[in-house]
């Protein structure tokens, strides 16, 4: 898969030349930090009626400086080993960036799950785990998957049963893959992480009274109009969180059918449920049909979330977009040309191996939980709330103020599950950009947040590298 007039790889390759020119980090480690380690290519055949079909996969490692290596599989036709080498290197500087403490990884399948039934994707996702354990290159301890385009939580639990099945007895078995249903060792609030982590992002960024006002904006996300392209996981729960938490007026959304327009907003949980219903968002109440499924792209908005594929934002549509911050959800969605013509534009990007990054900070929660074997909270709540019950009585007594009720129980109680992978991954998002921030203030010649981006994961990436040494 191209991006622009070079390959997707190459262009991430570039992005990170140009920052490692604002380091000191030598030559030749930047060459083996931007180096894919381990490729696997795959072929296996599925039965199609009386005849075969072959079967063409990919799981890229591109980082061992810190282990295990992570990233989601995708099931997709766009699917080559350039986009996953592309997009497992993404998940390196990515993990970096949020100080998720693994190396990058991409799995995927060049399948469209459309033309697929539920028994073929099931035979499909377990003979790529074995392929996968085959050759060592998935445990909770060596390549860790998760879900990405085309894929959610039922492929996972078929990642986890069939790794079971093949490592019968290993106690850490069921931290092979994450992502996976609630009630099959998943964690609650991974289905809708990255979206969440989307908002959380922007508004992070938002709150910089400074830096909005450059871009013509004043502080907060509240009141301003938002278009979102793709209504999957990432997007649906980034417009959804933006309008619900954020206040945020979302104005278009693009979806393959088509895209549409409504001036007061659109209801993005009345939205889902008419496209659930009707399998399409054209002739949604309210809403305008715009002329295809790119127009939606160029309306003139505040925040313009890609949340679809890569390529969406190229030379041919650069000069139209009208917003005046892109959160890039999706992988790529702006070409690297692309990106040069937005800049020119003020547009500030918020390039995806931040914005996106909330899928695999919660993918590392769930990771943890399932290595402690125990839900977060599950020990300590109850003796915390004693602990908490005690102080308050002893305030009460001091005081002679009595604390009602419903207030000693907020005031009591511990963090369920969600509440604490919400906090995490609030935190997480919020460190991070103001680390950025930091690079952007501190370094006079970069002017864009991808690159203060790079310049923060090749730090940390290349410090790794120079404080373990190099084996043997
Ligand atoms: P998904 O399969 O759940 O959703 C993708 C949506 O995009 C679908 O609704 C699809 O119909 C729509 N779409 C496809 N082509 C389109 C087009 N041309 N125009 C408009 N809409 C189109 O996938 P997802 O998990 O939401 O992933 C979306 C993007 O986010 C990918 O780039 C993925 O790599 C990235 N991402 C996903 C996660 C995650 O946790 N799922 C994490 C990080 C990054």
């Amino acid at each position: 898969m191209s991006n622009g007039n070079i390959s997707f790889f190459k262009s991430v390759e570039n992005y990170v030349d140009r920052a490692a020119s604002f380091t000191d980090i030598p030559k030749g480690l930047v060459e083996q930090i931007k180096a894919c380690n381990l490729v696997l290519q795959i072929r296996f055949p599925i039965r199609v009626g009386n005849d075969y079909q072959v079967i063409e996969a990919y799981r890229v490692q591109h980082s061992h400086h810190r282990l295990p290596t992570k990233g989601g599989i995708r099931y997709a036709e766009s699917v080559d080993q350039d986009e996953v080498m592309a997009l497992a290197a993404l998940m390196t500087y990515k993990c970096a960036l949020v100080d998720v403490p693994f190396g990058g990884a991409k799995g995927g399948i060049k399948i469209n799950p459309a033309n697929f039934s539920v028994e073929q994707l099931q035979s499909i996702t377990r003979r790529y785990t074995t392929e996968l354990i085959k050759k060592n290159f998935i445990g909770p301890g060596i390549d860790v998957p998760a879900p990405d385009y085309g894929t959610g939580p039922r492929e996972m639990a078929w990642i986890l049963d069939t790794y079971a099945a093949f490592r019968h007895g290993e106690i850490d078995a069921i931290g092979c893959v994450t992502g996976k249903p609630v009630t099959q060792n998943g964690i609650r609030g991974r289905a809708e992480a990255t979206g969440r982590g989307v908002y959380y992002g922007l508004r992070e960024c938002m709150a910089h009274a400074e830096d909005m006002q450059k871009l013509g904006l004043s502080k907060g996300m509240a009141g301003k109009t938002m278009v979102v392209q793709g209504l999957g996981n990432v997007g649906s729960n980034t417009a959804l969180i933006s309008q619900q938490e954020g206040d945020v007026k979302i104005i278009g959304v693009a979806e393959r059918e088509g895209s549409i327009y409504c001036e007061s907003g659109l209801n993005i949980e009345k939205l889902l449920a008419f496209r659930k219903e009707t399998g399409s968002i054209m002739g949604f109440a309210g809403s305008k049909a715009l002329p295809d499924k790119l127009s939606a792209l160029e309306l003139e908005c505040d925040i313009l979330v890609p949340a679809a594929l890569e390529n969406q934002i190229t030379v041919q549509n650069a000069e139209r977009i009208n917003a005046k911050i892109v959160a890039e959800a999706a992988n790529g969605p702006v070409t690297a040309d692309a990106d040069l013509i937005l800049r020119k534009k003020n547009i500030m990007i918020l390039p995806d191996f931040y914005i996106n990054a909330g899928g695999v900070t919660v993918s590392y929660f769930e990771w943890l939980k399932n290595l402690s074997h125990h839900r977060f909270g599950r020990l300590e709540n109850r003796f915390q709330q004693n602990a908490f019950e005690g102080i308050l009585g002893k305030v009460q007594e001091i005081t002679g103020h009595t604390i009602g009720e419903k207030e000693r129980q907020l005031l009591t109680r511990g963090g369920t599950e969600e509440e604490l992978v919400k906090s995490g991954l609030d935190d997480t998002m919020s460190i991070a950009y103001r680390q950025i921030r930091e690079t952007l203030m501190t370094h006079n010649e970069i002017s864009d947040v991808r690159t203060a981006a790079f310049v923060c994961s090749l730090k940390k990436i290349a410090s790794d590298y120079i404080s373990m040494g190099i084996f043997p």
